[in-house]
């Protein structure tokens, strides 16, 4: 025998939760089921233990999805003002960072504790430890786990995307679409660093630790923002949001330079300064290491600048504007902030999160192709999906 619900929610993360209180709240019966033994535990890592919970200006432009215009009913419908009034009802206290990016004062943990708060005011029931076995029929759909049977005549998915599987992502979503006849935009790794090999590798490792505030490009998308050197290869804002956009053996293209004229500046030097040696005038504008490597790669190590050709001038120049890069692959799965595809927009309905083809099958969050910008872009996504699914079940 199983227990009865108006609604099952299946996955206590940002969304799930989200959901299940906003359904609650309007008298709704409804029980959250995960695996872990802590509900949230994304959002508790998230931010640095800040949890960059929205962002100022949340627009579809900021998303990724085989439909950009999926996201804007839900977006609008709760957007960030309607999560900082939640936050203004429990008393959180944020504050805003560059790029629009808001934060808790405190900890992440005041979010997961307002969520649960809001779930709690309702009767949600929260199951923790579930081991999730079969999902069957619908109207009523029956879900069996390791603590028990649950039926109700709405579900909802929220289980994630496949980033971080070590607290607890799985592709539980993609799978069950699949089952329910659901096509799937294959999924992969956004938000990550990006790994090298060969002699990129090397110079990177030489580099390792320096941050500089750079734009990259991929096609017509740009970011300005800091890339950082590691010993696999390139991180930091800017390259986490170039990867999303990156396909495999292409190049990224890198301005360490992005306010001047690189070839202009040291051909200006070269009249000014003859005597001054390559790396010193580029260390005027960057990193003495990375002014070194630069110069080394452009063969002009040691060399005055004023005895350097125009074309060997042009070279660095091109190093230091345009340096094209083609990264090997990402970190993957294990460190991406947000996993890129999932259930495909086209068999759902914008207006309630639920299936055209299974009116009670309702995806949420991360789990559906929709994946935000690095800045708070996801969360909101979860907020505003997890809100839209609430009110319709
Ligand atoms: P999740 O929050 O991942 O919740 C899914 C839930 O489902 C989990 O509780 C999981 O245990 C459960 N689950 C999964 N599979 C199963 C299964 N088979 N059976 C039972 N339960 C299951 N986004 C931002 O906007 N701002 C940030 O600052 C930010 N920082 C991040 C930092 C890190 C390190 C990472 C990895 C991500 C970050 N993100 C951030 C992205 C953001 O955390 C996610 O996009 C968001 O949590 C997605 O919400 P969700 O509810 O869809 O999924």
């Amino acid at each position: 025998s199983s227990s009865a619900f108006d609604v099952i929610v299946i996955g206590a993360g940002a969304a799930g939760l989200m959901c299940a209180a906003v359904a609650a709240g309007r008298g709704k019966r409804v029980v959250v089921l995960d695996h872990n033994d802590q509900p949230g535990r994304k959002i508790l890592i998230s931010g640095g233990g800040k949890c960059n919970f929205t962002n100022r200006t949340v627009t579809p432009a900021q998303y990724l999805s085989a439909n950009p215009h999926y996201a804007t009913s839900a977006l609008k419908r709760f957007g960030p003002a309607d999560f900082l009034d939640l936050m203004k009802r429990h008393r959180i206290a944020w504050h805003e960072r560059e790029h629009g990016q808001l934060f808790c004062d405190n900890s992440a943990a005041d979010i997961v504790a307002m969520l649960l708060s809001e779930c709690g005011a309702g009767g949600v029931e929260v199951v923790l430890e579930a081991k999730l076995g079969a999902v069957t029929g619908e109207g009523p759909f029956q879900v069996a786990t390791s603590r028990g049977g649950y039926c109700a005549p709405a579900l909802v998915i929220a289980t994630g995307g496949l980033s971080v599987p070590k607290i607890g992502a799985t592709g539980f979503a993609h799978t069950l679409a699949g089952r329910y006849g659901l096509s799937v935009v294959p999924p992969r790794p956004g938000l990550v660093p990006l790994t090298f090999t060969g002699a990129d590798l090397d110079l990177m490792r030489d580099l390792a630790g320096i941050a500089v505030p750079a734009e990259l490009r991929f096609g017509k998308t740009r970011f300005r923002e800091a890339l950082l050197f590691t010993h696999r290869g390139l991180s930091g804002p800017a390259v986490l949001q170039i990867s999303s956009y990156w396909l495999t053996g292409q190049p990224i293209m890198v301005n360490l330079l992005p306010d001047l004229d690189a070839n202009a500046r040291l051909l200006e030097r070269k009249a000014a300064r003859p005597n001054a040696q390559v790396e010193t005038v580029v260390g005027e504008l960057l990193p003495a290491r990375l002014a070194r490597a630069l110069t080394e790669r452009a063969g002009l190590l040691g060399r005055p600048i004023g005895q350097s050709t125009n074309a060997a001038l042009a070279g660095l120049a091109r190093l230091l504007s345009e340096w094209p890069l083609v990264p090997a692959g990402s970190e993957g799965y294990r460190t991406a902030e947000v996993t890129l595809g999932g259930v495909d927009t086209a068999g759902l309905s914008s207006k309630t999160m639920a299936a055209k083809s299974h009116p009670g099958l309702h995806f949420i969050g991360e789990a559906v192709d929709v994946a935000g910008w690095l800045g708070g872009y996801n969360f909101q996504w979860a907020w505003s999906s997890g809100w839209v699914a609430g009110m319709s079940v």
